[in-house]
């Protein structure tokens, strides 16, 4: 970090840092930022370090004094930096490749300074009531349904447990009251989700008590998507079996391939058996901004809640999941425990966001979203997420061009799997697996893989907002120099 002051930046005896120190110091800082946005090209996307690097070069005991500002930033550079994996790098394709902007960067600078704890209304009323107007203009910008209202939770796997937790309440089986152990009145409960669903949803089945055996997994089509006759068929077997199906978990973008759950085709299986549908689109649910794209969601105006993650796809940091409700009663019903310290006059006028999930403060996350929102527009958001869609498309052409690539699954998005099969190898599995440690060892690109048909496959996802062409064009490059240096 460039301090220009000979000064040396100490905590005052009591009391926060001086104003003037904070001024100059947070301009440093910025700068620092700037920097780092600036030469990222060059670092290795993967950490090149091994586990305990870090750790062996930190002190074990807690610093008795304080210490100069000045140091602890330039410690940034020197130990902090090279233990990073740059999930801003423009290289980053790995999981879901996603990546915060400026405007969030400065969201979160400010919830910093605001620190407010969003539990009742009075506590924080900027950020109660910017969430709700925020994430009303991202429903109205996904095309959902104005019966849906929106809440943030961190992850998509709290969403996903919330959502789960209101379906439950949902089934009238007095749960909050008498928990589910120690009942002979109490079916098994169950949940279905398709195999290529998230594991969120299983540990949330874990977390709320349903147990593993709470869930029932459907099989999927040849591409990757639950197979709805099948789960129509597991629900009445179950219910023959004297289960209690109540909640279906769709997903709309999967994690492995970005398949798309057939949302349409489940709805009347979930009415049908008055069950809740959730639908999990954590990654997806961005595209649905852009108009093109907006079929992704087809059916999901009849679902009961949804997930997406402006964290995943909207250039919003980490972390920002919205959970999407029709039924915010219910959520309340499961979740709202008012003890006397928490009264207040206007409660009953008002929305509380501790009345709506098991934590009591919350941060103020609507702030970041708004500033990204209202930077980039809702346009601007949409191009941006176009053009990754056409990147992976262009990527997908040059795969399907050549006689020593396959493409494994289809590629609705912004998610292209695919794999090397030069003719005369036989073990392909560890072919592609020796790529990409390759690529990945080179810190010029970061991939991830999976496993479809019990074959390994490479994933490539684009969704960092300083990806280009040129990026998308290195790695394939890089790819095709790791085959060649292994086939
Ligand atoms: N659902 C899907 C489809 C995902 O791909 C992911 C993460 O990649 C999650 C849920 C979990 O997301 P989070 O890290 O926000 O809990």
């Amino acid at each position: 970090m460039a301090v220009t002051s000979p000064k040396t930046y100490l905590a005052p005896e009591l009391g926060d840092m001086k104003a003037e120190d904070f001024r100059r110091l947070g301009h440093d800082l910025i700068d620092w930022i700037s920097d780092y946005f600036e030469k990222i090209d060059d670092l290795p996307v993967l950490a090149a370090i091994e586990p305990g690097d870090l750790k062996a070069k930190l002190p074990s005991i807690p610093p008795a004094h304080g210490e100069a500002m000045e140091n602890i930033v330039a410690d940034l550079d020197r130990l902090i930096v090279p233990a990073l994996t740059h999930w801003s790098h423009p290289s980053f394709f790995a999981y879901f490749a996603t990546s915060t902007s400026a405007p969030g960067i400065f969201g979160e600078l400010l919830s910093a300074a605001f620190d407010n704890k969003a539990m009742l209304w009075r506590t924080s009323p900027a950020s109660t009531e910017l969430e709700e107007v925020v994430l009303d203009w991202l429903r109205q910008m996904m095309g959902l349904d104005p019966g849906m209202q929106g809440i943030i939770y961190d992850t998509a796997s709290v969403s996903t447990l919330h959502a789960i937790a209101a379906a439950r309440e949902g089934v009238e089986r007095r749960i909050r009251e008498e928990g589910m152990s120690g009942r002979p009145d109490l079916p098994l409960l169950r949940v279905y989700v398709s195999e290529q669903s998230h594991s969120s949803v299983e540990k949330a089945v874990i977390t709320l008590g349903l147990g593993q055996r709470g869930m029932h997994k459907i099989p999927t089509d040849s591409e990757f998507r639950l197979d709805p006759k099948a789960l129509a068929e597991a629900i009445n077997e179950d219910k023959r079996n004297g289960y209690l199906p109540f909640c279906i978990v769709a997903t709309v973008g999967t994690t492995s391939t970005s398949s798309i759950d057939p949302v349409r085709e489940i709805v009347p299986i979930g009415e049908e058996h008055a069950m809740w549908l959730h639908v999990d689109a954590a990654y997806a649910g961005s595209a649905a901004i852009v108009p093109e794209f907006r079929y992704i969601l087809d059916g999901c105006e009849r679902a009961d809640s949804i997930v997406t993650n402006p964290h995943k796809w909207l250039f919003t940091p980490f972390d920002l999941s919205v959970l999407y409700c029709r039924h915010m009663d219910l959520l309340k019903r499961a979740f709202s425990l008012v003890p006397e310290y928490l009264r207040t006059p206007e409660q009953e006028k008002v929305r509380s966001g501790s009345d709506y999930g098991i934590q009591l403060g919350r941060r103020f996350r609507a702030l970041k979203l708004w500033m990204v929102m209202r930077y980039f527009g809702h346009e601007g958001l949409a191009a941006r997420i176009r053009e990754h869609c056409r990147l992976a498309q262009l990527f997908t052409s040059w795969i399907e061009e050549s006689p020593d690539w396959e493409i494994m699954a289809p590629v609705p998005l912004a998610l292209v799997c695919f794999r090397a099969k030069p003719s005369g190898t036989d073990d392909l599995d560890a072919l592609n697996e020796a790529i990409m440690h390759g690529v990945n060892a080179s810190g010029r690109a970061l991939l991830s893989h999976t496993r479809l048909n019990d074959k390994l496959t490479l994933r490539l996802s684009i969704g960092n907002i300083r990806t280009t062409e040129q990026h998308v064009r290195d790695v394939w490059q890089l790819l095709n120099e790791q085959l060649q240096l292994l086939r």
